[in-house]
């Protein structure tokens, strides 16, 4: 058969030729969790054209009703290749989408979804809508054609702090935050896995251009208390124990405690930068990048926290 007549067969069989022409192949595997829960883990990377934006994970759990989707990823080729995957499991169709927080990697998937409502933590809904298109073009400066025809959908329903049940599944939606303002961790009840959200990071240099640190620090301890079997990070392999907790900690509290010490020091940013990061986080994906990521962001904080000993005259 001729390639003309083959795509007048497949156009006439209802085929878009034209998507699979020209998307981009996010090549989604669903990886197992537990019973009827799944995550898509993405590239410890940074943004790239090669990745096509996914360096996130995202999730799902087929639940009597329908499927709940947890975070629908960078672009709507990747909603609309989530939602593919998806159907290859279940025949159910897709009746919930939970956002975990903001951040565009984790949330320009949604339009692929149209009329299955959207959910998320008032905030993130608030932070979208004010900010939602600068995000969406800092994508596609820096992902490019992957992200053709994505547009920022904004939630039309709100989550909240608490137990519901959704399709059928018992879930504990639970409102934190220190990563960002609003970030928001699913807990399936019957599997006991926890979507922690980018609230915890794995072998993969956590990112703070909206962090408190304090705050995500006492949301960790929260979520160390929390009786999971299986956690999926926001980024990094999925884990089933506790190491991801206790790794993002250990970075963050190295973060602050270099960061407080270079501002009593009176380092200036360059001076910063050029600071040895320890050997137990060389390993981290992305780490100089991130690193330098979070000192332009949080350094200006702590040396102004330090003013107030500025003023003293130094002894000679
Ligand atoms: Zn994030």
């Amino acid at each position: 058969m001729s390639w003309l007549r083959l795509l007048a067969a497949l156009a006439a069989a209802g085929v878009s030729t034209l998507a699979s022409a020209t998307g981009f192949d996010y090549r989604l595997q669903p990886v197992p969790v537990a019973d009827g829960v799944y995550t898509l883990i993405g590239k410890s990377e940074n943004f790239s054209r090669d990745n096509g934006g996914n360096i996130v994970n995202t999730g799902f759990i087929i639940a009597p009703g329908g499927v709940i989707v947890i975070d629908s990823g960078p672009s709507k080729g990747y909603g609309e290749q989530q939602r593919a995957a998806i159907a290859k499991l279940t025949g159910k169709p897709v009746v919930q989408v939970l956002l975990t927080h903001a951040h565009p990697d984790h949330v320009l998937g949604s339009q692929a979804y149209p009329g299955v409502p959207v959910a998320s933590l008032p905030a993130t809904t608030t932070t979208l809508t004010q900010s939602g298109d600068a995000l969406l073009g800092n994508l596609y400066r820096l992902v490019g054609d992957a992200m053709r025809d994505t547009e920022v959908r904004l939630p039309n329903a709100e989550a909240h702090d608490g137990a519901v049940t959704i399709a059928g599944r018992k879930l504990r939606l639970i409102a934190a935050r220190g990563h960002t303002d609003a970030d928001l961790m699913v807990f399936d009840e019957t599997t006991r896995t926890l979507f922690a959200g980018d609230l915890v990071f794995f072998d993969r240099t956590p990112t703070t251009p909206n962090a408190d640190i304090p705050a995500w620090l006492t949301t960790l301890d929260a979520i160390d208390a929390l009786p999971f079997a299986a956690l999926v990070p926001g980024h990094g392999p999925l884990l089933r124990d506790h190491a991801g907790i206790a790794q993002t900690r250990d970075y963050l509290r190295w973060l602050r405690d270099s960061l407080q010490g270079a501002a009593r020091r009176g380092l200036d940013m360059p001076e910063v930068l050029q600071l040895p990061v320890p050997e137990r986080f060389r390993h981290l994906a992305v780490l100089r990048t991130e690193y330098e990521r979070s000192v332009s962001h949080l350094y200006p904080a702590y040396e102004l926290d330090t003013l107030p000993t500025i003023p003293r005259s130094k002894p000679k």
